[in-house]
């Protein structure tokens, strides 16, 4: 019996995150023993150069020694308390350094938790109902935000979920992202109902769409013109695209952001922040509720900490986006050489391939006009070649600091194979 197989007898669909399972692919995923830098080993005995980099948070690549270092110390002393610790306001406060539009920060422990603490936080703060987000952009699977959601919503076909009451998608509004002309209308007709408007500043769950120019810009002047809080979700972004961020990358500053992937640096962290006088809204501060059991947890602290301490090297991420950009050139130049239409995005550590002609891709339809087809017999190309892309062709691709100019190459080189036989 396949570990697959085996896994489906007791969890659904086998796996314990939808896009996991490679259904958009087709096959069986790979289970995997362990990892270490840039590589990833599966239980088949089989090495891969990883870009999935468990969806982000392994900017470091993998088991980074001074990270399981301090794990390891910090295990030792205990897992849980459910009280302070120190090491949760060295996090803070790194956090509050490294994006100064957070003046307080509460920790949480996944992304979702953070962009549905922000959206109740946000409602709870303007007395509105109302939310703007922007169709192909994923926040996590709380019910506000599961309509016409991205990642693995888009994958299965189903953006909006049962299970959500309608009652409730009627207060969620989604609007095309990178149309300000359509957000501007939605702002003169009913810019009093809006709460916020929650964005991801470069979408990475619809493959990676960067904003266009005034795009951000229309969305913080709207939000001050209405009232409303203009949330950046750098669940993705947040310490990849720049070590401040999208905010620090476009010079936007957002009321809130929510955090994930790197601030646990592998472990289960979120986090979400901005002007003290909305945070001050939380409980125990203030009247929205919002706790968690685990929350600030002291082993995740620890790795996210080191994990940030150690991005804040100067130059790491000028050093990430030249990886990235050797990556995209050689990815484009055998796609290039061999026919295939092929178009790419890329900010920094993130990047997006696909496959049509349109140079470059900035909106939704674009993406879903790409040849999933073809992406699909590429991913499967790739893998045989030894390289493990994200297992869907609506997700973005991530290079950690592991990923050195020779196995960029040896990427290139895989891509030249799987290029020629798609
Ligand atoms: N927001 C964004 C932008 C994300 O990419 C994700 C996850 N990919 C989430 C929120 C949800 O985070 P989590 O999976 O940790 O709940």
């Amino acid at each position: 019996m396949s570990l697959f197989t085996d896994a489906s007898r007791y969890i659904p669909g086998g796996v314990n995150s939808p896009v996991r399972a490679f259904r958009s692919v087709g096959g069986e995923p790979l289970f995997i023993e362990r990892a270490s830098g840039a590589h990833i080993f599966a239980a088949d005995g089989r090495q891969y150069i990883d870009y999935v980099g468990s969806w982000g948070p392994m900017i470091l690549g993998h088991a980074h020694p001074d990270v399981i270092r301090v794990v390891q110390e910090r295990a030792a002393l205990g897992l849980s308390f459910g009280a302070p610790t120190q090491i949760e306001t060295r996090l803070a406060q790194k956090v509050c350094e490294l994006m100064p539009s957070i003046e307080l920060v509460r920790m949480v422990s996944s992304g979702t938790e953070a962009t549905m603490s922000a959206i109740r936080l946000a409602r709870g703060f303007t007395g509105r109902s109302k939310i703007v987000k922007f169709e192909g952009c994923y926040h996590g699977h709380s019910d506000s935000l599961l309509v016409k959601a991205g990642s693995g919503a888009l994958t299965l076909g189903v953006p909006t979920s049962p299970g959500v009451p309608p009652e409730l998608a009627a207060h969620t509004i989604t609007l095309a992202y990178n149309d300000i002309a359509q957000v501007q209308q939605t702002f003169t007709d009913m810019g009093r109902e809006i709460a916020c408007v929650i964005v991801e500043p470069i979408a990475g769950n619809m493959n990676c769409v960067p904003p266009v120019p005034g795009f951000l810009e229309a969305l913080r002047a709207l939000c001050d013109r209405h009232d409303s809080v203009l949330i950046f979700d750098e669940v993705m972004t947040g310490f990849r695209v720049a070590l401040g961020g999208a905010q620090q990358l476009y010079g936007i500053k957002p009321d809130l952001t929510t955090l994930g992937k790197i601030i646990g640096g592998g472990m289960p962290v979120g986090a979400f922040g901005g002007k003290r006088e909305i945070m001050q809204q939380i409980a125990p501060l203030g009247p929205v509720y919002q706790a968690g059991t685990l929350s600030g947890n002291p082993v995740a602290m620890a790795a996210g900490l080191a994990t940030l301490e150690a991005i804040s090297a100067p130059s790491f991420h000028a050093a990430l986006a030249e990886r990235t950009n050797q990556l995209i050139e050689g990815l484009s130049l055998a796609a290039r050489t061999a026919n295939v239409p092929f178009s790419t995005n890329h900010v920094c550590g993130m990047f997006g391939l696909f496959f049509t002609d349109k140079a470059p891709v900035r909106y939704f339809r674009e993406v879903m006009a790409c040849n999933v087809e073809r992406f699909n017999r590429f991913f499967h190309a790739m893998l045989d070649e030894g390289v493990y892309l994200a297992p869907s062709a609506y997700e973005a691709g991530f290079v950690s600091s592991a990923h050195d100019a020779n196995l960029i190459e040896s990427t290139v080189k895989a891509a030249r194979a799987a290029f020629s036989r798609i």
